[in-house]
């Protein structure tokens, strides 16, 4: 089992499309354990993509990720760090594969819709920047048994 963080960014909420990407995760029988929406500030931007603060392109999304609320998910499930990630797609909405959330629903580079964490160490690090241990909310879904086997 493996835990990863899901953004939807300002685009995402403006255009209205929380439900049907939130949808995606739930429909592919991965488990929503947090939730919550809120707004980043300049700061939290800044610790969120530490490893962009330096390039030239930063400024422009800082100005975009704090340009509205985001909603903030913590995603669980078997291999869940790349599942989530390949159905999130490329960065670039117009490389991304069809079929894919930034492939289906993103023409831009910057505006991209979704943020997932792209490994084990940065899954760790951006879930405790979003989400304090007490609002993770562990559960057994009733459904599992009709998911997968037993021994997968
Ligand atoms: P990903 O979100 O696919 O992991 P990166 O970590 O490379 O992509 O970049 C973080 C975010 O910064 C992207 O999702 C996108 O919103 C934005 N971004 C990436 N590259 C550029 C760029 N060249 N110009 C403007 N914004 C960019
Ligand atoms: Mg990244």
């Amino acid at each position: 089992m493996e835990r990863t963080l899901v953004l939807l960014k300002p685009d995402c909420v403006q255009r209205r499309l929380m439900g049907r990407i939130l949808s995606r995760f739930e429909d592919k029988g991965l488990n929503i354990v947090g939730l919550k929406m809120l707004r980043v500030t300049p700061e939290l931007a800044k610790r969120h993509y530490a490893e962009h603060t330096h390039k030239s392109w930063y400024p422009g999304l800082e100005a975009f990720i704090t340009s509205a609320p985001i909603v903030a998910m913590a995603v669980e499930g078997p291999d869940a760090i790349r599942v989530v990630r390949e159905m999130v797609g490329a960065t670039n909405g117009l490389q991304a594969a069809a079929g894919t959330i930034r492939g289906d629903f993103s023409s831009s580079r910057q505006m991209n819709l979704i943020h997932a964490s792209d490994g084990p160490e940065s899954a760790r690090r951006e879930l405790a920047i979003f989400f304090a241990e007490n609002e993770i909310c562990e559960y057994t879904p009733m459904i599992t048994p009709a998911l997968r086997a037993d021994d997968e």
